[in-house]
């Protein structure tokens, strides 16, 4: 934007109300004219002509809005309920209802609960409530009847699938005391307390999240062998269906112990340009999300021979427009001293993102990815890279120079003091070691899972036979599951007296 058509006091422009609705009385006349353009001379802000005291915080986010610097773009709408400032017609009814149409919601947990991946989809739908519940169906007009076919009495919803249906809460009511079920309100709380549980269970090694996970998955498929096939199983064998999964899986995958994992490290250096090239790193922080926010940035040689640095203050700024406002500062230095090849090297991932494909013109940051665009344009040669944080230290270290200025933007035509311990080691190019992960050494995870996988073989073997033989094992879920070596007897592997088609029907249950 350019703030030519924004009225600085009644326009919407920096908050979701506008500015006249801080103060208390009317506007004067000149007030009323006064222009968003007005308050900025060269995209620096000027309070001079603003009449009325306003506090510290509002006066430093004005500053921080990226007015253009070289003049481009015009003023546009931004539709405030979508991040990119689109208009979409999902957000609108979102809005029209009164939710919050960009909830913060951290969706990392459900992919690390120990379970199978096809339990981590369900879950997620569960969590999204997008799971294809009656209730769900009957509201997008493909089934007319909403009522649960376990109960055939409350609506179908994924709160009563999964908590208040009489055929759950008898599956939830065994498994009370083998673990810390808990009623948070909602339901997404009660499934992600129960998956992320550290809690074991108190009759077999395994993890609560993971039985958990499982008790979930075998309602659904009990829900839906009832509805699609007409098969009623009674709730003790479902139980014990659950207990041979939990246990089977858990043979198969246990949780990575200490002695199977180790930390890989990875080194990485600030990286020289090609001969005849320069390096521009910039950086960008705020203290806060958003907070005060401040930038920095060097541009070197082929050598790694410093040529320019620069650190600035932005005011009231999120990250990612620290991290855009140093890049077009750090681009605007270049263009200035007619540096033809240049190479960009940004550790925000978001910002070169932004800088190398489409975005909406309605983008809150709009002028500046189009001012940095535009100068990228006029340099002959350049290059944007994304580089890891502990290769671009010197931009890092000059932006928390920055927050400590008493002016809002300095340039340096030599290494700061303070910085020479970067900067020496960028010029030798000295390894760092970036934040380590936790990996498993390749042959020992293969020897450990194939000796899993004859376990898994070997309790299968167990279990077929138990199904030969239901009346040696009464289903009591309140008991450990053992798997019972003492069958194996040579007497009884050579009988079976259950029909085959009965072996299938348990199976196909699973
Ligand atoms: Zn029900």
């Amino acid at each position: 934007m350019d703030g030519n058509s924004i009225s600085f006091w009644k326009d919407c422009w920096l908050f979701d109300i506008p500015l006249n609705s801080i103060l208390v009385g009317p506007l004067s006349r000149s007030d009323e004219d006064l222009q968003v353009a007005d308050v900025f001379s060269c995209a620096d802000f000027n309070s001079s002509l603003i009449s009325y005291p306003l506090p510290d915080t509002i006066l430093e986010t004005i500053k921080a809005n990226p007015i253009s610097k070289i003049g481009l773009g015009n003023d546009s709408y931004s539709w405030k309920g979508s991040r990119d400032g689109s208009f979409s017609m999902k957000v609108a009814y979102l809005m029209a209802k009164g939710v919050n149409p960009n909830p913060v919601m951290n969706w990392n947990w459900i992919w690390k609960i120990h379970t199978l991946p096809k339990i981590q989809c369900f879950i997620w739908l569960l969590c999204y409530e997008r799971l294809k519940t009656l209730d769900l169906l009957s509201r997008l007009g493909i089934v007319e009847s909403n009522v649960c076919p376990m109960c055939l009495v409350a609506k179908e919803t994924c709160d009563h699938l999964c908590r208040e249906c009489p055929s759950s809460s008898f599956i939830w009511h065994t498994f009370f005391s083998q673990g810390t079920v808990g009623s948070s309100n909602s339901l997404f709380q009660w499934i992600k307390d129960n998956c992320l549980s550290k809690n074991m269970c108190p009759t077999i090694p395994i993890p609560w999240g993971t039985v958990f996970s499982f008790i979930l998955w075998s309602i659904w498929l009990q829900r839906n062998n009832k509805l699609y096939s007409s098969n009623v199983f009674e709730p003790n064998y479902i139980i014990s269906i659950i207990w041979d999964k939990v246990f089977e899986f858990y043979s198969a995958s246990p949780l990575p112990s200490p002695k199977n994992t180790q930390k890989e490290s990875r080194l990485v250096c600030w990286e020289k340009p090609p001969e005849g090239y320069c390096k521009l790193n910039t950086d960008g922080s705020a203290h806060g999300n958003p907070g005060l926010a401040s930038a920095g940035g060097v541009i070197r040689d082929h050598m790694g021979r410093w040529i320019v640095g620069f650190a600035c203050k932005i005011g009231y700024a999120s990250c990612l427009r620290a991290e855009l406002w140093g890049i077009r500062e750090g681009l605007l230095l270049a263009y200035q001293r007619n540096i033809q090849n240049l190479i960009v090297g940004v550790d925000s991932f978001v910002a070169t993102q932004l800088l190398s494909c489409c975005f909406s013109p309605h983008h809150p940051l709009y002028s500046l990815i189009l001012d940095c665009r535009e100068i990228l344009s006029r340099i002959p040669r350049t290059r944007i890279q994304h580089v890891y944080r502990e290769a671009n230290q010197c931009a890092d270290a000059l932006t928390a120079v920055a927050h400590s200025l008493p002016v809002d933007f300095v340039s340096f035509d030599c290494s700061p003091p303070g910085l020479l311990l970067y900067y020496e080691a960028d010029m030798r190019g000295t390894y760092r070691q970036i934040d380590p992960t936790i990996v498993h050494p390749s042959i020992a995870l293969l020897q450990e899972r194939f000796k899993q996988l004859e376990r898994a073989k070997e309790m299968r073997q167990e279990k077929e036979l138990l199904r030969m033989f239901p009346e040696s094992r009464q289903i009591n879920a309140a008991m450990p599951y053992v798997p019972c070596r003492s069958l194996f007897h040579p007497v009884l592997t050579l009988q079976s007296e259950l029909p085959l088609q009965c072996t299938l029907k348990r199976e196909a249950s699973l």
